[in-house]
């Protein structure tokens, strides 16, 4: 099995090497990464410069682009990848409920899955420094192995969450949860006196993290794996809105 693996800490970070490394064990590995650390972009393409591969080592190559840029470039002829699979991780962090929106890490895989392939995002949920990425590869290895004996449908795309509790979590199938709304902005002054702004830190789970979400899977020691997709329609609103635009239309006649 050929496997694409990026991810959105950099072509460096620990996590993708500790991956690297174990899926070398079992599969052909192309890593295509972004030369420093892009966590937050998203699915952003760089559309207004060009981009330069870089092959660092046998196998590696860093680009100065986002995670998406990476397995775009990956995929349509930069380098030779051809992969049966796209690998994103091991993200230092937890990507559950709405951290999908922002996340580099599953841009990265989705980037994948929209370009026709099966797509695993993976992120080791971690409280401490160093983080220890032992259980998210052994889950990754898991996955992997898995995929090899019954292959994913193409453009599949998996969010996996890894807790580092315990010593080999067992999967657990998830839907997203929510976060609370994030807290305030942090409003600090420049050496000019002129105010600046921090983002505030993400919200804490809670809103909706009950039993099926991938919060609560995660707390209770499992691997969280949620299928997502890109079809962003709220289905369950057609209707109301349908009537919203006969109504909001009636009143302009
Ligand atoms: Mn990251």
């Amino acid at each position: 099995m050929r496997i694409l693996l990026s991810n959105d800490d950099g072509y460096n970070a620990p996590g993708l090497i500790a991956l690297a490394q174990a899926l070398r064990q079992i599969a052909e590995v192309i890593v295509v990464a972004p030369e420093r650390n892009r966590s937050g972009a998203s699915n952003s393409l760089t559309l207004d410069r060009p981009l330069r591969v870089n092959r660092m080592e046998e196998g590696v190559y860093a680009v100065d682009g986002t995670p998406a840029d990476c397995v775009n470039l990956a995929l349509t002829g930069a380098v030779d990848a051809r992969p049966d699979l796209v690998l994103s991780g091991i993200n230092a962090g937890e990507n559950l409920g709405e951290d999908v929106l922002y996340s580099g890490t599953v841009a990265a895989a989705m980037e994948g899955a929209l370009l026709g392939l099966p797509a695993i995002a993976i992120s080791q949920v971690a409280h401490v420094e160093p983080v220890d990425y032992r259980n998210a590869v052994n889950v990754a290895l898991e996955l992997v192995r898995g995929c090899a004996r019954e292959p994913l449908v193409p453009g599949t795309l998996l969010n996996v969450n890894v807790p580092q509790s315990g010593q080999s979590p067992q999967p657990q199938l998830t839907r997203l949860g929510r976060r609370h709304r994030d807290t305030v902005a942090v409003r600090q002054e420049d050496p000019r006196r002129r105010p600046v702004f921090w983002l505030g830190p993400i919200g804490s789970p809670g809103a909706d993290a009950g039993p099926g979400t991938d919060f609560h899977a995660v707390g209770e020691g499992y691997a969280s794996i949620t299928p997502i997709h890109t079809d962003l329609t709220a289905y369950s609103q057609l209707e109301d809105i349908g009537t919203w635009l006969r109504v909001a239309a009636r009143g302009a006649e």
